[in-house]
């Protein structure tokens, strides 16, 4: 059953071969006995997850049942999820129980999924390992001395060591897509706006968006189908017609299924940067959508070098600006003892944030202020619109763009943790998809000395369907995202 995929599982429940009590079960007792090897939940509750399950089991027996219904899924604890310890892998958050849903975690309901833990994660989406969580590292089921990749690590453990079906992510600079590659998973964050942000712990506001991480680009489809659409608390969610994101997958294919898709390979990702054993998997990866009838082109990029430097002066920026909300006195964490206001403030801050948090605190901080803010804020925002331009350009040229998600494969825990120069480049990749706004998606494409790799495929605005389709289609022609890590029985 854990091998079945999110369409056969919800037709095992539809058939009677299992209830979703059952299969909660079976993932509840996965997770009680390979959870400590790796730390990819922060919190289970089987009691809550079982009634859930019950209520599902009673609505596919009415046959109201829909996609999800009765399926398992884990939530990066990011998610505001009423009755839930909702943390944000935070000290700041560790006596947070959330007094509402967030939207996805409302769709998810809605849909009648059974909600199956919440998912360890870096310190407030900051990271790119897992390892700034306050509640320790995540390890990586391939190599449990290895990072799993971040910020939502826990998710892509839970996902890999079939410790849950699917699970959700948030994609600031690269957090669903980057542990997706780490783990040999399939994850996607879709366009800006398509998911609403409603009770998604905000890091970086204008680049946070939520997404899916499966085990295929089918499935990841149909998570979509419950996450996306319109919601008005959020002003920034978008107001389009709701679409089929499986349609482009469920259509019938051919013996070429790709032909005439033009794929973009940018000569700034293919001009040194990336692991020679990541990248030989990236182009036999090229060759096989050659084989599926794509041809391909090569393109420019110019504005993709300024990339990480210009998100590294956005999303302080915009962090600094949503954490001035964790202050000790509406809720969260507060320091024990303190003279008065100020020192409680203080106090409170400087013992419930990390230190990769405060970084990010005096780097936004800084940035924004008077005299920094034109020579760095407002530069990084041109730069930002030069390489949304940059994505125009290519788009007229190409269909979709293909190149690594991540320069290499899972690194050791503690190999990048004391230089965050080298950590922040672990996102090189993926990071200029959020400052465009655009959709991408890390599939897997082979193994380096075991170790899984990422090919990320991005594309035009609002065209995850296409996306998932032109996925979907290279995994139906190998089975390197079949594989799962040995030891999880
Ligand atoms: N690694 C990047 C950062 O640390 C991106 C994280 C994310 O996408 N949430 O900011």
């Amino acid at each position: 059953m854990i091998e079945h995929s999110l369409q056969a599982m919800a037709a095992a429940l539809a058939n009677k071969e299992i209830s979703s009590v059952e299969l909660t079960q079976l993932y509840l007792e996965r997770i009680a006995r390979h959870n400590s090897q790796l730390n990819a939940y922060i919190t289970v509750d089987p009691a809550r997850s079982l009634a859930q399950a019950d209520a599902a089991d009673a609505r596919l027996a009415r046959g109201e049942g829909g996609p999800l219904t009765g399926i398992p899924i884990a939530h990066k604890d990011i998610f505001c999820a009423s009755g839930w310890l909702t943390t944000c892998g935070s000290k700041m958050l560790s006596n947070f129980v959330s007094p509402y849903d967030a939207a996805v975690i409302a769709r998810f309901h809605a849909a009648g999924a059974v909600m199956l833990g919440k998912t360890n994660m870096d310190e407030f989406a900051m990271g790119s390992s897992n390892e700034t969580s306050f509640y320790g590292p995540v390890h990586n089921p391939w190599d449990d001395s290895r990072v799993p990749g971040g910020s939502s690590g826990g998710s892509a453990a839970s996902v890999a060591a079939r410790l849950a079906p699917a699970a959700t992510g948030t994609d600031t600079g690269g957090s669903i897509r980057q542990p997706a590659a780490l783990c040999n998973l399939t994850g996607m964050k879709p366009t800006y706006g398509v998911i609403s942000r409603y009770g998604m712990i905000a890091f970086a506001s204008s680049l946070d968006q939520a997404g899916p991480l499966g085990r295929s680009a089918a499935d990841c489809a149909i998570l979509l189908n419950a996450m996306a659409g319109f919601d008005e608390r959020d002003s920034t969610s978008l107001d389009r017609p709701a679409e089929d994101f499986s349609r482009e997958i469920n259509a019938t294919s051919t013996a070429k299924p790709l032909a005439g898709l033009k794929i973009g390979l940018p000569e700034e990702f293919f001009a040194g940067g990336c692991s020679p054993e990541v990248m030989q998997l990236v182009e036999a990866a090229i060759g096989e959508y050659r084989q599926l009838g794509a041809e391909t082109v090569s393109i420019r990029l110019p504005s993709m070098g300024l990339s990480v430097a210009a998100y590294y002066v956005i999303a302080p920026a915009e962090a600094s600006s949503n954490l001035a909300r964790f202050d000790g006195v509406r809720y969260g964490y507060r320091a024990p003892d303190y003279q008065d206001l100020n020192d409680m403030y203080c106090k409170s801050r400087a013992q419930g944030f990390g230190d990769e948090v405060k970084r990010r605190i005096l780097i936004g901080t800084y940035v924004l202020s008077h005299g920094y803010y034109d020579a760095y804020y407002l530069q990084a925002q041109r730069i930002r619109r030069l390489i949304a331009n940059d994505f125009a350009s290519a788009f007229q040229k190409c269909d979709v763009i293909i190149g690594p998600t991540s320069p290499s494969t899972a690194f050791q825990l503690g190999e990048k943790a004391a230089d965050p120069v080298q950590m922040y480049l672990s996102d090189i990749y993926t990071i200029a998809v959020n400052l465009a706004g655009l959709p991408g998606i890390s599939i897997p494409c082979g193994f380096a000395g075991g170790l899984p790799a990422g090919l990320q495929l991005i594309g035009d605005y609002f065209t995850e369907a296409r996306l998932l389709n032109i996925a979907h289609r290279y995994q139906q022609a190998n089975a390197w995202h079949l594989q799962r890590p040995g030891g999880f029985d």
